[in-house]
């Protein structure tokens, strides 16, 4: 097989003494940054992605360029395929698995449902399947989301608070998620932490954000929408940025103790974790728009209407205590200084001149 060669021959995964990663989702915004994160430190990492049309493919072609050329190879492939993962597993005694792929978006589930369940639930027993019977078996550290608060009213959101009122069906796939990883854990031994990401942004990022759509629409002069609470008030996101999520996702990897299973049995019990990873200083959407508009000196055409129901959630707010604690995770970029990083590399990506608006 091709990627078989590929990965054999791969600098990125001849390492002798540390840690071996299978990144999930290798190919997408969060797990682009990861794998280049683990591969400056010298780690083993191979990514698997299925390279999927839910936004711009030629952004993952580039995101995988990029990977490439730190020697990081990424396997086009799904996470749903059990031979697939066999084969991989035979290839690479992968120590951990960052389980990263996921049908992301909450509102594209109205329109295609069966993805979420086809990625975010029925891939995931399929990627356990394969770590309960991989020798050796790997951590697994995956990506939960602040969505299962869904309607959650007390801020700050904390681990200790009911996740049962989602309010989209990704939400719910995630929530879903939590609860299959607890049941590999207890009887398979498999070390697991789940992660709840808040609102992640940065350079290479998903269009499909709003931060993102609003850039790209206010640079072409076109209107933005921006939702408002059925009460009047304006959403807000604890928008957290890509650099200090890596860093939580590392943390995660390197604290996370080894699993306990052996042949798909359990011997005693492994780690089971849940950890948020937000900023904890919730800003509102129009504040968003304005520290963009500031940076792209350009002024947004907002539209406002009042949030659709199609599944939003009013707020989201991190409480990270437990992270911080467990993990020594401690954001240290604000919104104003991560969107300016953000819009930098977006016009120099997408080909803008310096003289903001134009196209070179
Ligand atoms: P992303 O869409 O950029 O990355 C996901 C990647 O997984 C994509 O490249 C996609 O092609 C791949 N993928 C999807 N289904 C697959 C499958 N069945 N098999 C193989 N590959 C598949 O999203 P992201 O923002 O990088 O998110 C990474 C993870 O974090 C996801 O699990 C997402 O749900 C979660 N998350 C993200 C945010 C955020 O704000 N970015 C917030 C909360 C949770």
């Amino acid at each position: 097989l091709h990627w078989e060669r590929q990965i054999r021959s791969s600098a990125a995964v001849r390492r002798e003494d540390g840690i071996a990663v299978l990144v999930t989702g290798a190919a997408g915004f969060v797990g682009t940054h990861v794998s280049l994160a683990l591969r400056r430190r010298g780690d083993g990492v191979v990514g698997l992605d299925n390279f999927n049309a839910y936004y711009d493919p030629s952004l993952k072609k580039a995101r995988k360029a990029l990977l490439a050329s730190h020697g990081v190879f990424v396997v086009e492939g799904d996470v749903n395929d059990a031979r697939l993962l066999a084969k991989l597993f035979d290839t690479v005694p992968f120590t951990h698995v960052m389980h990263l792929a996921a049908q992301a978006g909450v509102r594209y589930a109205i329109e295609n449902p069966a993805s979420y369940v086809h990625s975010n639930v029925a891939g995931l027993v399929t990627l356990l399947e394969a770590c309960k019977s991989a020798d050796p078996q790997p951590s697994v550290v995956w990506a939960s989301s602040s969505s299962v608060y869904g309607l959650n009213d007390k801020v700050p959101f904390s681990e200790l608070d009911g996740t049962d009122r989602p309010a989209s069906l990704y939400a719910a796939t995630k929530k879903a998620g939590e609860e299959i990883t607890h049941c590999y854990n207890h009887i398979y031994g498999l070390s697991i932490t789940g992660l709840r990401f808040f609102t992640v942004y940065g350079p290479w990022g998903r269009p499909d954000m709003a931060y993102f759509s609003f850039t790209r629409n206010i640079l072409q002069g076109k209107p933005i929408t921006v939702f408002r609470g059925r009460d009047g008030t304006d959403l807000a996101r604890d928008f957290t940025y890509i650099d200090d999520v890596v860093k939580g996702c590392i943390a995660a990897l390197d604290t996370a103790e080894a699993s306990t299973g052996s042949g798909g049995r359990k011997r005693s019990p492994a780690q089971y974790r849940i950890y948020n990873l937000g900023n904890t200083s919730p800003v509102t959407v129009p504040a968003l728009v304005g520290i963009l508009e500031r940076h792209l000196k350009v002024k947004a055409k907002k539209n406002v209407v009042e949030m659709p129901g199609n599944g939003d959630v009013p707020f989201t707010h991190a409480n990270i205590s437990l992270a911080r604690a467990e993990l020594g995770y401690k954001p240290t970029t604000n919104l104003e200084t991560g969107l300016k990083k953000f819009v930098k590399w977006y016009l120099s990506y997408y080909g803008y001149s310096r003289r903001v608006g134009s196209k070179s």
